[in-house]
C-alpha cells in the first residue's frame, strides 16, 4: 500500500485527490460531511466537503 488509508474513513470516489488509490479509503485523519439541501431527507442529500479534485 502505498498510501496511509484511514480505516475508519471509507471512500469509493477514486476522482478525490485525498483518496487512497490502492484501497477504498480516505487518507484524512477526519473529513467534514455537510449537505447542500436545506432539508436532507436522503443519503444523496449529503456531501464530503473536505473533497479536492485530483489533479
Ligand atoms: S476527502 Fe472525502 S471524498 Fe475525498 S477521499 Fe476523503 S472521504 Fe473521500
Amino acid at each position: 500500500m502505498s498510501c496511509k488509508a484511514n480505516a475508519s474513513i471509507k471512500c469509493t470516489v477514486t476522482q478525490c485527490a485525498y483518496h487512497c488509490a490502492d484501497e477504498n479509503y480516505c487518507t484524512l485523519d477526519a473529513i467534514r460531511v455537510g449537505t447542500h439541501e436545506a432539508n436532507p431527507t436522503e443519503c444523496q442529500c449529503t456531501d464530503c466537503e473536505s473533497f479536492v479534485k485530483k489533479q
